[in-house]
């Protein structure tokens, strides 16, 4: 059995550090906030070359507070793509603001930076690219966009622990994380941050976070509860060191998938040029997805697909007027893409042993 990420393994190697942060927590008995909280904010922070980092208790609280804290809401529009995980458009709504989809680029799946413009409205006050399964978007464009128009950009980097476009880690502005367990840096739990350059926004979300506390009991701005547990941080903090051998490794099985599976009828994976894709999935295209993804199965690897539905065509946006048809490649792309296992314990051995069973099933169909 080939699972698509596999938790166990990665517990199995580092069960020492992770056991110990735990045991730490339980023993200091200071669940919420405090040290371990402060500790990690610092070292992620440092990490991926950022000043400022907010924990807080999910990737999607970390959407809906930033949004917030950048004044986003009632009557303004936020632009996005529909080809990502509902977590975005949940947080645009829950901020009082509307999602406007912008369609996605053919080659990279992000939101396509040409097509940005013309969904332009007086009502839109934000960009908000998703570096989708680690692919940095387009940044440098987009800032262009956002800078002619006088709109800000928050960077979903959920999926993009490690990535990096024009040599420097994402966010470049300001941007969410998410720690969900099966994230490239994952908690035992739902955990999330902000990080940013912005000292103010960054103590506005530090306060949101937490019922909106300058002091323990005064309130000065509207907040809620979303704060990190302990315990979380310190896994967070175990695992920490780790990361950048994780990525290192996600990228060479990226590699050897892409080796081995030249020469069949798939689109693999691609970056621009500047792009330092983090490989947080391995997402190949094919015709036949349905009977490649039923193959696989049979031979006991799994796969996934992120996402079947795009967020334009979901029951729960129906108000917004959207059909199919209005964006074609994300459309064609979501038919057609499935994430194939990776994580860095998988073997070289065992992606080959995958990429066998890809091959088998394309000479069987001639
Ligand atoms: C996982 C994910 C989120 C949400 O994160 P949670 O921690 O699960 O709330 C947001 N955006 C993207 C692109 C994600 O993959």
């Amino acid at each position: 059995m080939i699972p698509l990420v596999d938790l166990k393994a990665q517990y199995n190697a580092i069960k020492k550090e992770i056991d110990s942060a735990i045991k730490r927590v339980i023993e200091n008995a200071s669940f919420i906030g405090g040290e371990e909280v402060i500790k990690f904010e610092e070292e992620f922070a440092r990490a991926i070359d950022a000043p400022f980092c907010v924990s807080v208790s999910s990737g999607t609280t970390a959407l809906e507070i930033a949004l917030k804290a950048l004044g986003i809401g009632k009557g303004q529009e936020v632009i996005t793509t529909p080809l990502t995980f509902i977590a975005i458009s949940e947080a645009i709504v829950n901020a009082g603001a509307k999602p406007v989809f912008v369609d996605v680029d053919e080659t990279t799946y992000n939101i396509d930076p040409k097509k940005i413009e013309q969904a332009i409205t007086p009502q839109t006050r934000a960009i908000l690219p998703v570096h989708l399964y680690g692919n940095p978007a387009n940044l440098a464009v987009i800032d262009i966009i956002a800078k002619k128009h006088n709109l800000l950009v928050l960077e979903d980097c959920a999926q993009a622990h490690g990535a990096a476009r024009g040599g420097r880690f994402v966010p470049h502005a300001t941007g969410i994380f998410s720690f969900f367990p099966g994230k490239t840096l994952g908690a035992y739990g739902d955990a999330g941050a902000i990080v940013t350059r912005d000292e103010a926004l960054a103590k506005r979300m530090a306060a949101m976070r937490d019922h909106g506390r300058t002091t323990k009991y005064e309130h000065h701005i509207a907040g809620t509860n979303a704060r990190m547990d302990a315990i979380q941080a310190a896994i967070l903090r175990a695992k920490l060191p780790f990361l950048a051998s994780w990525v290192a490794s996600r990228r060479k099985i990226a590699s050897r998938y892409t080796e081995m599976l030249a020469g069949f009828p798939l689109l693999l994976p691609s970056a621009e040029a500047d792009a330092e894709h983090s490989f947080h999935l391995y997402v190949i295209r094919a015709s036949n997805r349905s009977q490649l993804m039923e193959h696989l199965k049979e031979a006991g690897i799994s796969t996934g697909i992120h996402y079947p539905i795009p967020l334009h065509l979901q029951p729960v946006y129906a108000h917004l007027g959207y059909k199919r048809g209005d964006f074609p490649i994300t459309e064609k792309v979501s038919d057609e893409i499935v994430s194939l296992p990776i994580y860095p314990e998988l073997t070289f051995e065992q992606v080959d042993f995958i990429c066998e069973k890809i091959r088998e099933l394309f000479s069987r169909s001639k």
